[in-house]
Parts: C-alpha cells; structure tokens; sequence
C-alpha cells in the first residue's frame, strides 16, 4: 500500500457542532495548498485528516512541508497503509522504518486502536510488534519513558497504518474561521509577526501598506511584498493595498506641531485601513504595537490612535518582549527580511521629542487644521493593490 501524510486536529475537535464546518474549512484550505504537490485525495475521520497521494508523480517531501503550515492541525506524520493484520504491521514496521529503527538506540511501540472490532488490544499489539521488532534490530533498548524513536501503530477504519514520530503542526485554526481583518504591514519585524499570530486564530488577512515615495524608496515596497510573500504558505493567498502617503505626511509636517507629527499620522493610517475594511467586508484592524517599545506605543499614544478608528484593533504583540517577537520572527521566516534596511514612512519626519502622553482633545485640535476627509479621499483614490498566490 502507498504512503500517505496523516494530520492531527487541534483544538477544532472541541467544537462541538461547529466541528463539520471547522473540519469542512480545513480541508478546503488543505485542498488548495496542496494543489500545487500533485493530485491527493484529502479526506477526515476519527480527528485524523488523511492526505493520499492519487498517483505516483506526488511531491509527498513538499506536500508535507506544506501541511505543517496548516493551521488548525497540531500534528503531521508521514506514514504507510497496510492490512489490518498483526503479521503485515510488523512487515511494514519492518521495512518502512527500517532506517529509523538502524539508526536509533532506543525505542518503543504505541498502538491506537480507533477500529475497536481489531482482535487484540493496544497493549497487546504494541507488546508483539515491540518483541518482534527488538529481535529483528537487536541493538534497539526498550524504553518506554524516553525513546528516541517511537513506532506508532495507528489501526483505523480502512487500514492500519505505521509511523515514527510526527512532527509539530502549525496549531491554531483553520484560516477563514474567524473572519477577516486588515492587517498594517510596515517592512519590521513585528507586524509580519502579528499577521501571523492572527491568521493562526483562523483570521483571513488583508494587507495595507502606507509608502511615501521619494522619501521611501521602491526597494522599501518590493520589501513589503516579499513580507507577504513569505506569509501566504502559512496565510493563503494575500491582497496587498498599497496606500500612497506622500501628501498626508506632508500636509501634517505644514500644519500641525512638530511633536504631533506620529500621533496624527498613526490615526490617518487607522482611517485609510478603515477604508480597506469596509472595501473587503473586514471587521477589524491589525498592527505590530507593543507596548512601550517606540514614542507612539504608549497607552496614550495608542488611545489616541484608535480614538480615530471605529474597528476594533487586535495588536497580538502588545505585551511580548522583542526577543519573543523575533522568535517567531525566525521560525516563521520573516526575520531576514525584515531586518534589511530600508526606510519606513514611519521613520520620515519623525519629531524630534514626539509626543508620548497625548491627551486625545488636544490630538484632535492640532488635527483640525487637516482637510482630514479629502486627505483620506486622495490617498484611497490612488490606492492600489497586488494580490499574492500561494506557489509563487
Ligand atoms: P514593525 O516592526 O511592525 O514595523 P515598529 O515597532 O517599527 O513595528 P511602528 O513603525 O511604530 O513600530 O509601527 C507600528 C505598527 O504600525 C506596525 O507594526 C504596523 O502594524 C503599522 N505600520 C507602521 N508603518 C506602516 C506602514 N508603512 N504601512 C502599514 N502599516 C504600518
Ligand atoms: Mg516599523
């Protein structure tokens, strides 16, 4: 029998009758990721969803890289099918992880028998392919607390299966479950991490990006996208809205007091991303804030900017450390881009002694000299977006 990929759901099982559709999501999502490898069929049983290969010609090393980008599922092996017979699970432990059971020193059998008509118990069956396999590769030592190698023996409806230790999913849940929000990329570390930990909630993103040439370059940009292209294996496909910012942050330099310059334009970006919002039907905005970490990261400076806004604003990072963030940062594979050095409109025209305690009246008065609407206007008119696939 062939090899396939087994996925483990997370916390989608808890769901009770909301299950189906979080399992119907998540194989819909797994269907169009895995388009790319081949032809699978994708089907779920028993909180295990089964990924076969359909022909010979499936990338099954790239379509398991892909699966432990999925989120909603917590666990993904690879593993072969055989018979529902002791003797062929052996055979199969035999050969399909002959060289796992070579190299390692220790190890142990676990069976689960979701098949409950199956003739022997778990511990039965664990205990007989455990005693065969440690004669056929003498050196192994059994340990059952700390092996290096487990064989897992997986008897189920159609077939039984044999795998070694599966590695980490992606967790969270199943993307689109949990609506869509408009995400503010900048070219840092910290929004392409809050993206993330979004869209691992189940959120489906929508990107803004607010660039101000000349004083940003195109390199600044094409850096933006290549942040969202690295994000779309574990997002999906992303809509990228460029907002050009030029003409506000000019018109704020002219008219409002130099040490409100961020804290007015921060609640021109919350309107623009409004805009967004109400364009793709998302109820809620995203950004990297974290607490303390620049001037307009205050309490204050961020009451000042959602004063601004009618959405609420999710800022998954608020309260982690910038060693926590670039953590994830690296395992998501954002890192290295981000920390390439190019210019943010944020970093244009930064006061020199910004604001860090506003009071929101006064923030609104200096706002005031603004054609606050036709600003908003201008730049959404000249707005565009790039839509990024999955696969390219
Ligand atoms: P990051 O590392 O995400 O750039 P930061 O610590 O540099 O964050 P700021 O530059 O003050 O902080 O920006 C705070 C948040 O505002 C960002 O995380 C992002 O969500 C949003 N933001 C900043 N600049 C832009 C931009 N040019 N386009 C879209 N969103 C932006
Ligand atoms: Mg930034």
């Amino acid at each position: 029998m062939e090899e396939l990929i087994l996925l483990k759901l997370g916390e989608l099982v808890l769901k009770g009758l909301n299950r189906h559709t979080f399992e119907d999501k998540l194989l819909a999502n797994l269907r169009r990721r895995l388009k790319n490898h081949g032809a699978f069929q994708i089907y779920s049983k028993q909180s295990t969803v089964y990924v076969e290969p359909q022909s010979a010609g499936c990338d099954m090393e790239g379509a398991f890289e892909t699966c432990q980008k999925v989120f909603g599922v917590v666990a993904v092996a690879r593993a072969k099918a055989c018979e529902k017979d002791k003797d062929a699970i052996l055979a199969c432990a035999k050969e399909y992880l002959c060289k796992e059971l070579t190299a390692a020193k220790s190890f142990k059998v676990e069976s689960k028998r979701a098949d409950k008509s199956f003739p022997m118990s778990s511990i039965a069956l664990s205990q007989y392919v455990g005693g065969e396999l440690h004669e056929a590769f003498p050196h192994l030592q059994v340990d059952v607390h700390h092996p290096e190698l487990t064989v897992m023996v997986e008897v189920r409806e159609k077939a039984a299966y044999v795998h070694g230790s599966a590695v980490p999913g992606a967790g969270g849940l199943p993307t689109g479950m949990g609506g869509t929000a408009v995400s503010l990329l900048s070219g840092g570390i910290d929004s392409p991490v809050a993206s993330w930990m979004m869209a691992k909630r189940g959120v489906r993103l929508e990107m803004v990006h607010f660039y101000s040439p000349p004083y940003t370059s195109p390199e600044a940009l094409e850096k933006v996208l290549e942040l969202a292209r690295l994000l779309v294996p574990w997002c999906g496909r992303l809509v990228v809205h460029t907002v050009p910012f030029t003409e506000i942050q000019e018109e704020i330099r002219r008219s409002c007091p130099e040490d409100y310059f961020t804290l007015v334009m921060r609640r021109f970006m919350m309107r623009c991303a409004e805009r967004v919002a109400s364009r793709v039907g998302a109820k809620c905005l995203v950004t990297g804030e974290c607490l303390g970490q620049v001037a307009s990261q205050t309490v204050e400076a961020m009451a000042s900017t959602e004063d601004a806004a009618t959405l609420p604003i999710f800022r998954p990072v608020i309260a982690m450390d910038k060693e926590e963030i670039i953590r994830i940062s690296r395992k998501i594979g954002t890192f290295e881009t981000s920390i390439q050095p190019f210019e943010d409109c944020c970093t244009v025209f930064t006061p020199r002694h910004p604001r860090t305690h506003p009071v929101i009246a006064d923030v609104r008065s200096v706002e005031s000299a603004l054609d606050v609407e036709g600003l908003v206007d201008r730049a959404m008119a000249a707005a565009r977006y790039e839509v990024i696939r999955y696969g390219e």
